[in-house]
């Protein structure tokens, strides 16, 4: 690639969890839940009887007891804009976190765009907002507008970087709409109560409303988990979407 084709901006409206790691399954629940009284027999007990299996993790997650919903790992590689990330990090329990360095490396000039099925207007009250689809108008001065201004400031950052200037320095110009990646590593317990917060369902006991581009990341996060711990996740959504 040129010099030239590695600086030209490329807008993206999507966002990729890819589940790099696991150690996660819905034994690993019944393991800690019945551990002492049946110590490591319970292990082959999913399979014994599943229909006991299911009701001890539905017993768990109606009745919040939430330690059992910890002995596992989930590791996932994220890209999504900063603002994502900036909202992401404030999960604080039960999450571990590596980003990509601003200070190590040149930032890549890929930047977020919304796509036409982003809802653009926000109407109601603060805490009750609800967003409505944006006419094609609108769309196009988003896009325009965004494109603008994210190859203007990655221009800047560019002439910094060639003036000499330390890239820990030069990034100050580059906007929240850059993406980033990282690793984030949970576990079902915690990743419940992301999803409670940073996802949006009819079922939900407890209403949220998640920026949309943070609820794309979930979305992905959860079906990954889904497969992985099929009881654990029909019972979180059988109870309401509540973590325990
Ligand atoms: C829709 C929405 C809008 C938001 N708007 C804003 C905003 O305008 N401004 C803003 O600053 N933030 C905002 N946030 C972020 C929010 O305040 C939380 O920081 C974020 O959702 C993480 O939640 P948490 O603290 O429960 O998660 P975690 O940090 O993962 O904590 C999990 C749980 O551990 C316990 N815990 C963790 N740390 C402590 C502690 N120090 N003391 C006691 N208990 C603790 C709590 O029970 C907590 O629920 C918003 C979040 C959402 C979902």
């Amino acid at each position: 690639m040129t010099d030239e084709a590695a600086a030209t901006p490329t807008f993206r409206s999507d966002v990729t969890v890819e589940l790099v790691r696991s150690a996660a399954t819905d034994t690993d629940v019944l393991w800690a839940a019945r551990v002492s009284t049946k110590g490591e027999q319970s292990l082959e007990s999913l399979q014994q009887d599943p229909a006991k299996s299911k009701g001890l993790i539905n017993f768990l997650m109606r009745d919040r007891h939430g330690t059992p919903f910890e002995h596992n790992s989930m590791t996932f590689f994220i890209s999504a804009p900063i603002f994502v990330f900036r909202e992401f990090h404030r999960h604080r329990s039960g999450w571990s976190y590596n980003e990509e360095s601003g200070r190590y490396r040149e930032l890549q000039p890929v930047f977020y765009v919304p796509g036409e099925e982003r809802k653009l207007v926000q109407q109601g009250r603060p805490g009750k907002y609800e967003f409505v689809e944006g006419t094609a108008e609108q769309h196009k001065t988003v896009t325009a507008a965004m494109e603008r201004a994210y190859t203007q400031a990655y221009a800047e950052y560019q002439e910094m970087l060639a003036a000499g200037v330390a890239r820990e320095v030069a990034r100050a110009v580059l906007p929240v709409g850059l993406f980033s990646s990282m690793y984030a590593t949970c576990n079902a317990r915690s990743l419940m109560h992301f999803l409670s917060l940073r996802t949006k369902a009819e079922n939900a006991k407890v209403p949220s409303f998640p920026q949309r581009e943070i609820e794309m990341v979930g979305e992905q996060m959860e079906a990954h988990w889904a497969q992985l711990m099929p009881l654990t996740h029909a019972a979180f959504n059988e109870h309401g979407r509540v973590a325990p």
